[in-house]
């Protein structure tokens, strides 16, 4: 584990020459010290990512000469799975299996970019224009200098989501990694080196929110913000960036509703439910924490759900058969505990609510249901990002898609029938960015990631993600 920030190929000491604690959340306990990167050490970083952009090889390499490397750092953290997947156990709390799917995701992520930075060469596009005597071309270059700053639920990965597509396209870099999750995405550095990236080209700086995240989105070098994490932080740096003219990109919150009609099997529509909201203890963006019920199927569903969840296997993400870890602090523990003293006063708990017994001295919550949610409880409106879902019943398909588009998010979406035209139809009523039919999450580095409304704009993951990172350029020739 690193104990050092990564600026222009070389870790070195953070200037305060301070650091923080790196936290286990299934016991509260110290396990490592991250370096505290500041202004000064975000300026170093974006003055290394600068030089390299304005003076290196990596922009004016091929796209098939960085797709070799970026294929190199996919395999060097697909080496590495099981290593890193365990520090990201510790660090965040999830269970084993979901960690080691998370890097092997990750490297997933580094060979896809690498084919599509392949694909750049030669691209071009010929503009038919409605004048003779001129011909003209679109062409496609690296955006500059980006700065990435990522939350902390699926730590390497949310990096991968912008460092492989950034690197594909010819962009330097500095990574802002969250401040609760900092271990894995340092080694990203060792694995740049090793992968032979240029120096410069890819700067990690650990810290703080408003120590180092702040003065990245501020730096008048850095040409482009790519930002995964809060509502209020994603506006922020909106208005931050608003003063430079940078070119932004926000992945923020959800509070994501599954739409179930009643000619879904029961134990399909709980199979779903119950990933949709409990998986990565529910701290995902897209997690589906608002489900709607038609009205028939309520009854069955609820009971089946209530007896599924209290099987779920909570405990240290290390033991087997561990479907739900800890959160990821003691202070999103307290945060989701509010949550759930408020949801009592505003609906009905029918299951959970509480710390497991045994599992005090972590962060662990029990899978939370609330049924019967009003429309205007804030537990029904608000992101919790926690294993807590809130259900209601639903009369008509009107009513469903009235009740799953009266939030200010638009991140994910869901609908289970066995009428695929209904469900059809369903989905493109939605207002959201990513819709699933009869699932909920599962996520493909080839599809568009990315929200409508307050859950941002931009899209990630596949040929979107890259676009995120190129400029587009016309050359008109007077023939
Ligand atoms: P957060 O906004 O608190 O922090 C995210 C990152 O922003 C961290 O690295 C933090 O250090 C940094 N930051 C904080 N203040 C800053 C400032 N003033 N300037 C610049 N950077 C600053 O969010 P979080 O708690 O880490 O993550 C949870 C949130 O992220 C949830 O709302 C969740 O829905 C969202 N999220 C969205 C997606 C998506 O793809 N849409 C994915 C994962 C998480």
């Amino acid at each position: 584990m690193k104990t050092q920030i990564f600026i222009d190929g070389a870790y070195v000491a953070p200037t305060s020459g301070a650091s923080f604690d790196a936290v286990d959340p299934s016991n509260n306990t110290v396990f490592h010290q991250v370096p505290r990167g500041d202004a000064t050490d975000i300026d170093k970083a974006v003055k290394a990512a600068r030089r390299a952009f304005d003076e290196g090889p990596w922009p004016r390499m091929s796209g098939t000469e960085r797709a070799a490397c970026l294929r190199k750092m996919g395999d060097l953290i697909a080496a590495r799975t099981d290593a890193l997947a365990r520090v990201e156990v510790m660090d965040n709390g999830k269970p084993l299996p979901e960690a080691v799917w998370d890097i092997e995701d990750t490297a997933g992520v580094f060979h896809f970019y690498a084919d599509l930075a392949e694909g750049l060469d030669g691209h071009e596009q010929k503009v038919p224009l409605g004048m003779e005597g001129f011909t003209s071309k679109a062409v496609k270059e690296p955006i500059g200098v980006a700065g990435a700053i990522i939350p902390w639920n699926f730590p390497l990965l949310m990096a991968s989501w912008k460092v492989a597509p950034a690197l594909a396209a010819g962009c330097c870099m500095v990574l802002k990694p969250s401040e609760l999750t900092s271990v894995t995405a340092l080694e990203l550095g060792e694995i740049a080196n090793e992968a032979g990236l240029p120096p410069g080209v890819l700067n990690i700086v650990t810290g703080f929110g408003p120590e180092a995240g702040q003065p990245l989105t501020e730096h008048p070098l850095v040409d482009k913000l790519a930002f995964t994490g809060s509502v209020p932080t994603g506006s922020r740096i909106m208005a931050t960036a608003a003063r430079d003219i940078k070119a932004v990109s926000l992945e923020l919150g959800g509070k994501s509703p599954l739409v179930v009609f009643a000619d879904t099997p029961v134990e399909e529509a709980v199979e779903w439910i119950l990933f949709g909201i409990f998986w990565n203890q529910g701290e995902v963006c897209s997690a589906t924490s608002r489900v709607l019920i038609e009205d028939s199927a309520y009854e069955a569903v609820m009971e089946r759900l209530v007896t599924e969840a209290r099987k779920i296997k909570i405990g240290h993400g290390l033991d087997e058969g561990v479907l739900l870890g800890p959160l990821v602090s003691k202070s999103q523990h307290d945060k989701v505990l509010d949550w759930i003293e408020t949801g009592k006063r505003e609906a009905r708990l029918v299951s959970g609510g509480g710390i497991p017994t045994g599992l005090e001295d972590g962060c662990y919550v029990e899978p939370t249901i609330f049924a019967d949610v009003p429309e205007d409880a804030t537990i029904w409106t608000e992101e919790i990002f926690g294993p807590v879902v809130c259900v209601k019943p639903f009369k008509t398909e009107e009513e469903a898609i009235r009740l799953a588009n009266d939030t200010r998010f638009g991140l994910g979406a869901a609908v289970m029938s066995k009428d695929l035209e209904r469900a059809e139809r369903v989905a493109r009523a939605f207002r959201a960015g990513i819709v699933w039919i009869n699932c909920s999450q599962p996520t493909f580095t080839e599809a568009p990631w990315g929200g409508y409304k307050q859950s941002g704009f931009g899209r990630e993951l596949g040929e979107w993600g890259l676009n995120n990172y190129l400029e587009t350029k016309q050359i008109t020739t007077w023939d």
